[in-house]
């Protein structure tokens, strides 16, 4: 999708000809050249990214030095010294499959995409964080093989989609910078208005992968064997905003305990039992953890005081902080669904509800 020309410099001068407040990273937009740059350590060393135009289909065919010296505004008698050097190509690849027999792939061997909203890293671990609580439980010996077929029904559909919003929002980035007009580089008012403009339009686009809630607490798992799903889809979000949910799939929304705990911080090794309402009967989930060896951790959490206003007394929360399922109060099934969370149930995504009805009752307050 698109190549890059990545140069590390020292150029200890820069700083001191950036007559804006400093900044981590820096986009230059103009006709001529696009690109960015990056303060390694807010002073001497410095990354350029060069991003090169959809015809440029040599690394070799763009002048590097003409091209970084374009981006930072500076002439020939610029100092600065090479450190490294590397061209990518920005692509979009999910695998297929992220598992044959006993062998699993995380990170970039799984999935690779242009690295916007700093989810490359992110997607990886959070990829390695499913995988190792999966398993872990079936080192352990409470969870069934079967469970370890959890990790890529969830993460190859959530990578996937991830690598749609980067990619979605290259492209959105790649016609900015082919749209940019000659009039940015005009002194006085013309110039002036065109390069607010060009500089808001990059802002409200850029904001959203720099402040990419939705990817990083929104994204949740939708078809999974070991969530028990009650029928209410959770709400859609985007690369930047999202909405707190208790739809099981759904990340636990976080909340602030009495003692300025996080409820995220407080979960436990394995399942998490959060109970809002300390009159709700935790004993047959309590019991049934007990008769399948699941390890299970009771959390006691102050609705008023956490500023809890879901319905749910009751969610089972995973230690990737994913909701696993929610009620009001216990289900009339607790082995049923503890079969579930160990993986060892047949039908994949069924209900733990007893029927429609009281899964829809369990989410009337
Ligand atoms: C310019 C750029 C900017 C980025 N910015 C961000 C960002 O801001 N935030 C973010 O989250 N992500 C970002 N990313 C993406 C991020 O860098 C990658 O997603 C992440 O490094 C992938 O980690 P990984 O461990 O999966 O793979 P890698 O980092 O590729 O690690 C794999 C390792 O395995 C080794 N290896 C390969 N083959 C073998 C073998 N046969 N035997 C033993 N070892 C082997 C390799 O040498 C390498 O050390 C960016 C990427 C680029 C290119």
């Amino acid at each position: 999708m698109q190549r890059v020309q990545s140069t590390y410099i020292h150029a200890p001068a820069l700083k001191d000809l950036i007559t804006q407040k400093p900044a981590w990273m820096t986009m230059s937009l103009n006709p001529r050249r696009c690109g960015t740059t990056v303060s390694i350590d807010g002073r001497d060393f410095w990354l350029i990214h060069n991003h090169l135009a959809p015809d440029e289909l040599e690394f070799d065919s763009v002048d590097r030095d003409w091209a970084l010296r374009t981006i930072l505004g500076v002439d020939d008698r610029f100092q600065y010294d090479i450190i490294s050097k590397e061209d990518w190509v920005g692509r979009r690849l999910v695998a297929d499959r992220f598992r044959d027999r006993r062998a699993f792939i995380c990170g970039d061997a799984a999935h690779l995409w242009i690295p916007y909203a700093g989810y490359g890293m992110n997607a990886g671990i959070a990829d390695a964080v499913d995988l190792c609580w999966i398993l872990a439980g079936v080192l352990q010996g409470w969870a069934s093989p079967a469970l370890l077929d959890a990790y890529e029904a969830e993460r190859q559909p959530i990578t996937e989609q991830v690598s749609h919003f980067a990619m979605n929002h290259a492209l959105a980035v790649m016609g900015q910078r082919r749209a940019v007009p000659p009039e940015v580089e005009i002194d006085g008012e013309s110039g002036d208005a065109a390069r607010s403009k060009v500089g808001q339009a990059a802002y409200d686009l850029n904001v959203q992968q720099y402040c990419c809630a939705g990817l990083n607490f929104g994204y949740y798992y939708d078809r999974s064997p070991i969530i028990a799903y009650d029928g209410e889809a959770p709400p859609p979000y985007s690369m930047g905003g999202f909405t707190a949910s208790t739809v099981p799939g759904a990340r636990a929304p976080h909340v602030w305990l009495t003692d300025g705990r996080s409820l995220l911080d407080e979960l436990g090794p394995a399942y998490t039992l959060v109970r809002f309402d300390q009159t709700i009967d935790a004993a047959p989930l309590v019991d049934a953890a007990a008769r399948s060896g699941v390890p299970l951790t009771v959390l006691d959490v102050d609705r008023a005081g956490a500023g809890f206003d879901f319905a749910e007394n009751l969610l089972m929360v995973r230690p990737d902080t994913h909701i696993a399922w929610r009620g009001l109060a216990a289900p009339r099934d607790p082995d049923r669904l503890l079969e579930r969370l160990r993986g060892a149930a047949s039908e994949p995504g069924s209900r733990e509800h007893d029927s429609a009805g009281e899964a829809a009752a369990a989410h009337i307050a």
